[in-house]
Parts: structure tokens; C-alpha cells; sequence
């Protein structure tokens, strides 16, 4: 069984995933981290992320750059969603995506681009998404107890950049993929929205 989870930045989508690997005893694929990875790499090397051939230079990144813990910070999440428009980096990353989602088993990748690109084959889809304002509060909550200084309303701002760019690229934009299931996490808990997302998944496989 494949499942594609896919949505905007910090909707709940990768914990949603993790949980359901877990629950399936399937294997995960963050495939952002793979952006991220050619995001901090084209930083590493000095390029610009703006730019196709430095952009796509950085996609034969070492694989230890994924274990990199700024690749979890805001910045590379900027810089992996610059590199993500340009169709050769998300062409030099697709092989690795699509020998995941079809390994014997199945699995669970979350993403943008899992059910309308990666695995338009999945058995299940589901689109995990929320408003700005909670998906805002929550990045906040989050980067405040880890003792960064920022407010609320730069982190409101840097969503809407980030989804702007997600949904409007030319190649493999952020949308809801024909036949999937939309959880919006806005008001649910953590335990709310992985219940929701079992039952998804169960309701799925019934089919
Ligand atoms: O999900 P995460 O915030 O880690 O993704 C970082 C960026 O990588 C996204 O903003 C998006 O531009 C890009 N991305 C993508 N396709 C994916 C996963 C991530 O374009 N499947």
C-alpha cells in the first residue's frame, strides 16, 4: 500500500505521516528533507538557489547531509522551496521518491507533489492542510520553545511566501489531487488529526 500525504508547510502533514507509518508498520520518506538537502547544499557551495545549474549541481548532495540538523531550520526551508521550482532538480529527485513509494510493502512519503506526481498510484491520498493563522502559531509555539526570538507575524509571512510559491510554480504545484481525502488540522488536536487520518486510511483501503 502506498501513501501519499501531501499539504502545505507546517499543516501536520509529517507527523501525520510518522504516525501512520508507525500505526502501519510501513517505512517514511520526508521527502522535503530531500529539498532541504539541495537547499543547504547550493548555501554550501556558495551558489544561488535562484539559479537551474547551481541549483541542480547541489541535487548530488551526500546522502550524511540529510542527518544535517540546520535542515530543519526556516532558512533552508526557504532556500528548498527556491530550489524546488526548477523542473531538473525535482526531475534529479524523482527516481529516488518513486523507488521508495514502490518498494515491495508500500510505504508512506509526504510531500507536495506525492499524489499528483511522485505516486499518482497510491492507494490512499490524503491532503493534510490548515489556515495560516494556525499553521502560524504553531511554527511559533515551536520555535519560541527552542529559544528562538521571532514573532508571529514574520512566521505568518514567511507561510504565505512559502504557499505562494508551492502553489503557483509552473511544475508540480501544491494542489489537491483528484480522489484525495482533506484533513484540515486547524482546530484538531495532534491525536485528533492522526485519528482522522487512520480512519482515512482505513475508509481508503476498503475502497
Ligand atoms: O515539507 P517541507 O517544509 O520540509 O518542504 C520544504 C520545501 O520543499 C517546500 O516548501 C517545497 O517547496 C519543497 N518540496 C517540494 N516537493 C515535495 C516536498 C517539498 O517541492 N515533495
Amino acid at each position: 500500500m502506498i501513501v501519499a500525504v501531501d499539504g502545505p508547510t507546517a499543516s501536520g502533514k509529517g507527523t501525520i505521516a510518522r504516525a501512520l507509518a508507525e500505526h502501519f508498520g510501513l517505512p517514511h520518506l520526508d521527502t522535503g528533507l530531500l529539498y532541504r538537502a539541495v537547499g543547504r547544499q547550493v548555501f554550501l557551495d556558495g551558489g544561488n538557489p535562484d539559479d537551474a545549474a547551481d541549483a541542480l549541481a547541489a541535487t548530488s548532495f551526500p546522502d550524511g547531509l540529510l542527518l544535517d540538523p540546520h535542515l530543519r531550520s526556516e532558512e533552508t526551508g526557504g532556500l528548498a522551496s527556491r530550489v524546488s521550482v526548477h523542473p531538473a532538480v525535482r526531475q534529479a529527485l524523482y527516481q529516488r521518491q518513486r523507488a521508495f513509494a514502490t518498494q515491495a510493502g508500500g510505504a508512506v512519503l509526504d510531500g507536495r507533489d506525492i499524489a499528483t506526481v511522485i505516486a499518482p498510484d497510491a492507494e490512499v491520498k490524503l491532503f493534510v492542510t490548515a489556515t495560516v493563522d494556525a499553521r502560524a502559531e504553531r511554527r511559533w509555539k515551536e520555535m519560541v520553545a527552542s529559544g528562538k526570538a521571532v514573532t508571529l507575524a514574520d512566521i505568518a509571512d514567511d507561510i504565505r511566501r512559502r504557499d505562494e510559491r508551492d502553489s503557483n510554480r509552473a511544475d508540480a504545484p501544491l494542489r489537491v489531487a483528484e480522489g484525495a481525502f482533506v484533513i484540515d488540522t486547524s482546530a484538531l488536536t495532534r491525536e485528533q488529526a492522526i485519528a482522522a487520518a487512520i480512519e482515512a486510511v482505513e475508509t481508503a483501503r476498503r475502497g
